[in-house]
């Protein structure tokens, strides 16, 4: 009761602190002190196993990242207008994980920076506004983006130049995925003529994480994508949070659909933790916007940041963790499908490498979503000690997304904590 007590003072100071904008996970709010591997650990030292937190990807805390960052921290830390090796050196070994095509990368501090210039150099260099994006999307904070952003809510109105299109869904959508996909882009582009409004850009999150988590069958994206270039525009991959061997094939989600964009923005995993983000892309569809432009980020590409990217990189690689999202996430599934077995709300087990989406129903015919029931099944989980949430237009779709270093040992401890949960439903 103590701690209550001291729990609802922290949530009212918050609130009179940070004001109304923020939401809290959980009914019951979590309050983390440390964090080490797949584990938070609160002020008692309780540990909580990290089911949800694609940033770490190489773990909380990872002691090689920490000492990149507090090594270059004690050199040199400045803004991006001097030489620096150390930006150069990245860069190598970075675009060299991208196919030939993709020749720049241009750093920013966070994904919404890397979208918003994405986006500034796919109407630069199409002379296009239109941008197409799924009905579920989330691209990022700024004005620009919130109008790309249909996720946060009927509030956040879709931009003039704007228009949303179904997501890639193989569960509840009819017909083959890649030409419903791509039937969903080509309507759009043809609103767009009809109003006089050339495309720029299709933009889309490359596992579809906010709509619901969509990556099957692999290829479904390659027809919209030549769809929007057939109508003058560009393709940029939201790499935030597919990036990074998350999905367990190769290092980003497009690699999944056989296609090379235009542009990839990354983020999230790229630093652990630290801001880092960035924008790759081919050298043709910048050269108006450098010619025009000049482009100058105080912090995007700092010695500092690009020392934690390079960290993580270096990890990725040397520890095969794109091969680890692969096969632990494939170990994942397969414990979620025999779970399906006994507990029928589990309707769909899908998603790639250590990005699953299940999706909870009432009926299996039906496919009513379990709304209420994904709530306490999230609740249920956060106090039995594990943290993951729900994705989706009902809210309905659990969303297991664990750093990459999770271990078999990890999925048969959230396996059994899920199999309670759903047991106590
Ligand atoms: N794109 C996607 C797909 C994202 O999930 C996010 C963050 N949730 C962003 C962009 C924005 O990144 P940031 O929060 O680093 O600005």
């Amino acid at each position: 009761a103590a701690g209550d007590a001291a729990e609802q003072a922290m949530i009212a100071r918050r609130q009179r602190l940070l004001g109304p904008a923020y939401r809290l996970f959980y009914a019951h709010p979590v309050h983390f002190v440390r964090g080490e591997g797949v584990f938070l650990f609160d002020a008692a030292g309780t540990p909580y196993l990290d089911v949800y937190n694609n940033v770490a990807s190489v773990g909380h805390c990872r002691p090689e990242v920490v000492e990149a960052i507090a090594r270059q921290a004690a050199i040199l830390n400045t803004h991006t207008r001097y030489l620096h090796e150390g930006i150069l050196d990245f860069a190598e070994r970075f675009l060299a994980e991208f196919p030939a095509a993709i020749g720049h990368l241009m750093l920013t501090c966070s994904g919404s920076e890397a979208n918003d210039l994405a986006l500034r150099i796919a109407r630069k260099h199409t002379g296009g506004q239109g941008v197409i994006v799924t009905r579920l999307a989330y691209h990022g904070v700024t004005a620009q983006l919130a109008e790309l952003s249909p996720s946060l809510g009927p509030a956040v109105e879709p931009g003039p130049h704007v228009r949303l299109v179904p997501a890639p869904d193989g569960y509840r959508g009819t017909g083959e995925v890649g030409a419903a996909f791509a039937a969903g882009v080509q309507a759009a582009i043809d609103d767009f003529r009809a109003k006089g409004i050339r495309p720029a850009a299709l933009l889309v999150d490359t596992i579809f994480s906010s709509d619901g988590v969509y990556a099957d069958p692999p290829g479904f994206l390659a027809p919209a994508v030549a769809a929007i270039r057939a109508a003058g525009g560009v393709f940029i991959a939201d790499e935030v949070q597919p990036g990074f061997g998350r999905t367990g094939d190769a290092l980003w989600g497009f690699a999944r659909h056989g296609v090379v964009p235009d542009m990839a923005t990354v983020g999230k995993p790229m630093g652990n933790g630290h801001p880092v983000a960035g924008v790759v892309l081919r050298p043709e569809v910048v050269a108006a916007f450098g010619r025009d432009i000049r482009y100058f980020n105080t912090f995007g590409g700092n010695p500092v940041s690009v020392a934690a990217a390079d960290a993580v990189l270096s990890v990725i690689q040397r520890e095969g963790l794109r091969e680890n999202a692969r096969t632990v996430g494939a170990y994942l599934a397969a414990g979620l499908r025999r779970l399906g077995d006994r507990h029928p709300i589990l309707g769909d087990i899908r998603g790639a490498g250590l990005f699953i989406g299940a999706e909870l129903v009432l009926d299996r015919a039906s496919k009513a979503p379990a709304t209420a029931e994904t709530a306490r099944i999230v609740n249920g989980l956060r106090e039995r000690r594990v943290l993951i949430s729900a994705t989706g237009p009902a809210a309905n779709i659990l969303k297991i997304r664990p750093p990459l270093v999770f271990s078999k040992a990890n999925a048969d401890l959230f396996l059994a904590t899920l199999d309670e949960v759903l047991a106590a439903l």
